[in-house]
C-alpha cells in the first residue's frame, strides 16, 4: 500500500496501526480507537483516504454510543420492522420529510429525535398511537403497509406469550403425578398424561399442555419426557421429589388429575397400555402400521378432543370425578 509522504515528497510505503485517539465534539471529549499511518521510509505520520474514513466512522459510533443516540442500523430496523420508508415516517413524526433520509446519510440526530427512534424501535404500542394518530400526514398505501407490519407483530407477541406461559405446563404435570402416584413406571406416566389431557380439554375447554403425543407400539408417548425418564425401563420412577420446589397448577388442573390419578394411576402400565389400545385415537393414528411397527405419528389433539367428548355424553360424566364409570368399564371389558 502506498500514499504520498509529505516529508519524502514521494509515494512511500506506509504501514497502520491502532491507536487510543481523543477528539472534541460539541464540546465533549470523546475516545475511539482509531488508527494511524506512517511512512516506512522516514517514519512521519501520512494521509490515508481510507484511515481517514476509517476514523470518521469509529469516532461517530463512539460518539453515539457515549450520548446514547440511536446507531443509523437501528434506524434502518425501525423502517423494516414497520414495513415504513424513511419519508412517510419522518413525516408521522411531524419532522421535515428529509430528517430520516439525512440521518441515514450519517447526520446524527438530536438527544430529543434519537430517543423518539429508540422508543419506536422496541415499543409497538407507541407506533401504532403514532400511526393512528397522524395517518392523514401520509399515503393511505403507505398507512396500510405498515399498519399490517404491526398485526404481524401483534400475532407474534400473542404467540410468543401464549407459548412462554404453557412451556413448562407439561413439566408440572409431570412432578405432580409423580409425588401424588406411588411407584409410578415411565409408561404408567406416560398413560396418565395422555388421559389429563383428554379429560381436561372435555371438562375445561382448553387443552392442559401444548405438547402432542404419538403413536408408538405401547401406547402414546410424549417424546420429552419419554426420553427424561427412558433409563428407569420399567421400573418405577425414583425421584427426590422434595427438590422439586413450587409447582405451577391451578386448582382445577390439581383436581384433574387427582382425578386421573385415583381413576387411572391405580392401574400397572401395562393394563393401561391394553386400555389404550382399544381406543379410537391411538387405533385411527395407527391404523396401517404392524402390531409391532414403530410410528412417531402424531395423535393429534383434535382427534383426541373428539373422543373424550364423545365418552362424556356416552357414559354422562357431569363432573371430573364420574370418569370413574368409564375406567371401569374399561377394565372390566378387558378381563371379562
Ligand atoms: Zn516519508
Amino acid at each position: 500500500m502506498m500514499s504520498f509522504c509529505e516529508k519524502c515528497h514521494d509515494m512511500a510505503e506506509y504501514t497502520v496501526s491502532e491507536r487510543k485517539k481523543t477528539k472534541s465534539i460539541k464540546g465533549k471529549e470523546i475516545q475511539y480507537s482509531g488508527k494511524e499511518a506512517y511512512c516506512s521510509e522516514c517514519g512521519n505520520e501520512i494521509f490515508v483516504a481510507e484511515v481517514r474514513d476509517y476514523n470518521l466512522q469509529m469516532l461517530d459510533k463512539a460518539f453515539r454510543e457515549q450520548e446514547k443516540l440511536i446507531s443509523v442500523s437501528d434506524i434502518e430496523r425501525i423502517l423494516k420492522k414497520y414495513n415504513i420508508g424513511k419519508r412517510p415516517l419522518s413525516l408521522l413524526l411531524g419532522w421535515g420529510e428529509g430528517t430520516l433520509t439525512r440521518y441515514l446519510n450519517g447526520d446524527i440526530p438530536t438527544k430529543l429525535y434519537s430517543d423518539t427512534l429508540k422508543r419506536i424501535l422496541i415499543d409497538e404500542k407507541y407506533m401504532t398511537q403514532i400511526l393512528e394518530q397522524n395517518k392523514e400526514q401520509i399515503t393511505a398505501h403507505a398507512y396500510g403497509l405498515c399498519e399490517q407490519a404491526l398485526g404481524k407483530i401483534d400475532q407474534e407477541i400473542a404467540q410468543n406469550t401464549f407459548e412462554l406461559e404453557n412451556e413448562d405446563k407439561i413439566d408440572s404435570v409431570v412432578k405432580y403425578l409423580l409425588i401424588h402416584c406411588s411407584e409410578i413406571t415411565p409408561m404408567a406416566l406416560q398413560k396418565l398424561l395422555y388421559y389429563a389431557q383428554g379429560f381436561y380439554k372435555v371438562f375445561n375447554g382448553e387443552y392442559l399442555f401444548k405438547d402432542d403425543c404419538e403413536a408408538w407400539v405401547h401406547g402414546p408417548v410424549y417424546r420429552n419426557i419419554y426420553y427424561r425418564y427412558k433409563d428407569h425401563g420399567y421400573n418405577p420412577i425414583e425421584e427426590n421429589t422434595t427438590e422439586y420446589g413450587s409447582i405451577e397448577l391451578t386448582e382445577t388442573e390439581e383436581e384433574i388429575l387427582n382425578s386421573v390419578i385415583t381413576n387411572f394411576g391405580c392401574y400397572s402400565g401395562k393394563t393401561l397400555k391394553r386400555m389404550i389400545h382399544t381406543e379410537t385415537p391411538w387405533m385411527v393414528t395407527r391404523k396401517g402400521l404392524g402390531e409391532h411397527e414403530g410410528s412417531d405419528r402424531i395423535i393429534h389433539k383434535e382427534l383426541l378432543a373428539d373422543y373424550f367428548s364423545k365418552l362424556k355424553s356416552k357414559y354422562n360424566m357431569l363432573n371430573i370425578f364420574d370418569i370413574k364409570d368409564y375406567s371401569m368399564d374399561l377394565f372390566r371389558k378387558l378381563y371379562h
